[in-house]
């Protein structure tokens, strides 16, 4: 049976951070952990979103690309939907968004995901620019990419929340991505007001974290050289 209280990761965030960007997993390997998820590309080659089973990049250029099951990754995470109802919310702000996902309290000691399905007066993504070997790091991949913004749009907003405690294997604290109904706007979350939606929340007691360990350039790589908590910080 799908277990819906496990959270698939592979890769680390903080590989990210000095470049080390090669895919080391396909999305077909990646969705046999779950059905809805949120990733990048080898390269930083976009932004990814997976609902319902399909996968989607948002490149650099605002266009929305359906993924075969060979694209790859280098940092992704899925899990199987199991959304239980949480509320509607409206007119909400990303700091309203969060305190209802949090139940008021000021943060989680484990992970979940919050999924908003509805209409946002505002929406502000930005989606980086795939890089090639050598790959950039991850500050200066960041300072290629666009933004995009629209106003009442229909989508979906996928969400994942890591404590604080994991900060670089994931980032800390809330990591949106988005994707319109009409694919007219989506990737990464920068900024947004909800006008209506309804909020689903998954929590989960696991978190299965998956590293790349064919990989040389990540077995060999030094990680203490790298400041990985503020290059992540400054990047996400
Ligand atoms: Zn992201």
């Amino acid at each position: 049976m799908e277990n819906s209280k496990t959270l698939y990761q592979h890769g680390t965030l903080a590989l990210l951070v000095p470049g080390l960007l090669t895919g080391t997993i396909t999305m077909g390997e990646l969705l046999a952990h779950g059905n809805t998820g949120i990733g990048t590309g080898e390269g930083l080659d976009g932004e990814l979103i997976i609902l319902d089973g399909v996968a989607y990049q948002i490149d650099s250029k605002g266009n929305v690309n359906v993924l075969a099951n060979d694209f790859i990754m280098p940092f992704a995470n899925s899990h199987f939907a199991n959304y239980q109802e949480l509320t509607t919310i409206s007119d909400a702000t990303p700091a309203e968004f969060e305190k209802v996902s949090l139940d008021g309290k000021p943060n989680s000691n484990t992970f979940f995901s919050v999924l908003v399905k509805g209409t946002f007066s505002y929406m502000k993504t930005r989606a980086v620019a795939k890089s090639s070997r050598p790959f950039d790091t991850l500050a200066k991949t960041a300072e290629k990419q666009s933004i995009f913004e629209a106003k009442d749009v229909t989508g979906t907003l996928l969400s994942y929340y890591s404590p604080a405690l994991f900060h670089g294997a994931a980032v800390a604290g809330f990591h949106n991505h988005f994707l319109a109904d009409d694919h007219s706007i989506g990737g990464h979350v920068l900024d947004f007001k909800i006008k209506e939606g309804a909020v689903g929340i998954q929590v989960f007691d696991t978190l299965e974290q998956h590293l790349p360990i064919t990989n040389t350039e990540f077995m060999e790589h030094d990680f203490s050289k790298d400041d990985v908590a503020s290059a992540i910080a400054e990047a996400e």
